[in-house]
């Protein structure tokens, strides 16, 4: 059984924020994940907002770290290399009613910390977003707001965190948690693996009730909440230069009008209560609802224009609040219920949680050799948008497989699929979230072949291994298996 002195169950942005934090100072540390790969749960599908801060109420957890967390993404993307934008976001109102509310929420923020709000008129609001309703009244504007590449945020903290000597184990499922009489956890996975851990942090998303249920911790349940989004084409991507929102409701902060760093536009997310942790479908309805919304505040959006859309879920715990630090169990820290705004808080969390473990008891002392910066994934796509055919050209001279394109719709080369390959991506969904392959407007239809002969080629794996996701979503399994009417 191998031994650490923190073991990190979930490698979504709280698990890998924290592996990150951690692996600043001297200890061993493993970093759990059930899927193949990391990010493939809420935090590969969310909206990419680094929020102001101004949504939740003063005094919650949810308000606190976001506030903090905001502040942080300008060195974090510097370090890591991540894209990152601060756009800013504009709450919009079209009556006296919603103005209040609008004047409520600045109130609100000014009481988070957030800084440099103002309220905006008509005119003010119109100049800055120009297709905008033109029956807007008025606008909350926070300039502190921003969009980020979410799993690639992801991706990057797990990457410099291994570099940094943590131990990540995907496929592992934690399917129990003993505590040993000596002090410290035993971790069993559904694979057959044991790890001893002096500590245990529960970063479990949607599963962290279940988690933290096997030392006997039952005083939250994780209520799922879906949203589903819908992607537009880049050639509307002029619409809207901030994150736009309506004024929010209690459960959500309504449906958004958000530029993404891929020069896309998103619409949505819708927000339903729903049994299942996994069904991610998106439905007829929830299109209707988002298209709704999003036309209100920029009537130009149109349906005929989505690409292609997705469902992500919300690990909200019942209370509402983030569940983060010690708990009744000496040695076991919560990182639960981190529903929105938790990727701008990630940062806020992982901090709050090195605090929860240096009060349980660990020692933490720093590494002279931490390396904050991660090797840079050079992309064509960003020199050829830049019209800068000196990098272009310097890129293939370095490596000629940046002459082969992959995806057309994103400018994807083979040089990129391969290093996805080479920094642990190694299923479809891995290596289209690390390079943007297959996620332009044909959706893979033309690069999804192209890039199963490198993955085959570059590791071996026989095509028909070749998944999606992880085990039991091969790709071609369908067509290997015989069909039925052949079956003895
Ligand atoms: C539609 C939507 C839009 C959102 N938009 C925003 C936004 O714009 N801005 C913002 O700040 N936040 C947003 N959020 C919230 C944000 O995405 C989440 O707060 C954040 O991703 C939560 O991260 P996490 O690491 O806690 O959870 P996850 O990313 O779900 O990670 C948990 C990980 O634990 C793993 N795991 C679970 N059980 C086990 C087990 N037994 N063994 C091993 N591994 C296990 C899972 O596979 C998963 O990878 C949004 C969320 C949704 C759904």
């Amino acid at each position: 059984m191998q031994s650490y002195d923190v073991v990190i169950i979930g490698a979504g942005v709280v698990g890998a924020s924290i592996a990150r934090e951690l692996a600043r100072c001297k200890m061993r540390i493993a970093l759990l994940e059930k899927e193949a790969d990391v990010s493939f749960g809420a935090s590969k599908a969310n909206s990419g907002i680094i929020h102001a801060g101004f949504h939740s109420g003063p005094g919650t957890l949810k308000a606190k770290l976001a506030v903090q967390g905001n502040r942080e993404f300008d060195r974090l993307a510097e370090e890591l290399q991540f894209p990152f934008e601060r756009r800013g976001e504009m709450v919009v109102a079209f009556s006296e009613e919603e103005i209040r509310i609008l004047q409520g929420l600045y109130r609100q923020g000014r009481r988070n910390g957030v800084p440099y709000m103002e309220i905006l008129g008509r005119e003010r609001a119109l100049e800055m977003e120009p297709h905008l309703n033109p029956d807007v009244q008025a606008a909350l504007f926070a300039p502190t707001a921003g969009i980020i590449g979410p799993y690639e945020y992801c991706f990057a903290l797990v990457e410099n965190a291994v570099q940094n000597g943590v131990e990540l184990l995907v496929g592992q499922e934690v399917r129990w948690i003993a505590r040993v009489d000596s002090g410290g956890f035993r971790v069993e996975t559904a694979a057959g693996a044991e790890l001893a851990g002096r500590f245990v942090v529960n970063a479990g998303g949607l599963f962290a009730d279940e988690l933290a249920s096997y030392v006997g911790i039952t005083g939250f349940k994780i209520r799922p909440r879906k949203g589903e989004e819908y992607l537009l084409d880049r050639r509307v991507g002029h619409l809207v230069r901030r994150v736009i929102f309506p004024v929010p409701n209690e459960k959500s902060k309504g449906m958004l009008v958000i530029p993404t760093v891929a020069g896309t536009v998103m619409v949505g997310p819708t927000a339903e209560e729903v049994e299942s942790r996994e069904d991610v479908q998106t439905t007829r309805n929830g299109l209707q609802k988002v298209f709704e919304h999003a036309q209100r505040m920029v009537p130009a959006i149109r349906a005929a224009d989505v690409i292609t859309s997705f469902a992500g879920i919300r690990p909200a715990a019942s209370g509402e609040d983030f569940i983060v630090g010690k708990t009744e169990v000496p040695g076991l820290i919560n990182a639960a219920g981190i529903q929105s705004p938790g990727l701008t808080a990630s940062p806020a969390i992982a901090a709050r949680v090195r605090e929860a473990l240096l009060e349980e008891g660990l020692r933490l002392e720093m590494k002279k050799d931490f390396r904050p910066a991660r090797r840079p994934f050079l992309k064509i796509r960003e020199a050829v948008e830049a019209r800068n055919f000196d990098a272009v050209r310097e890129l293939i001279a370095g490596n000629p497989l940046y002459s082969r394109l992959v995806c057309r719709c994103e400018n994807v080369t083979e040089a990129e699929i391969v290093e996805a390959i080479r920094r642990g991506h190694t299923t479809m969904d891995g290596i289209k979230f690390a390079t943007r392959a297959g996620m332009g407007r044909c959706q893979g239809g033309f690069c999804t072949y192209r890039i199963m002969r490198i993955l085959a080629r570059e590791t071996g794996i026989p095509y028909e291994k070749i998944s999606k996701k992880g085990r039991g979503s091969e790709l071609l399994a369908a067509r290997l298996k015989p069909a039925p009417e052949l079956e003895p």
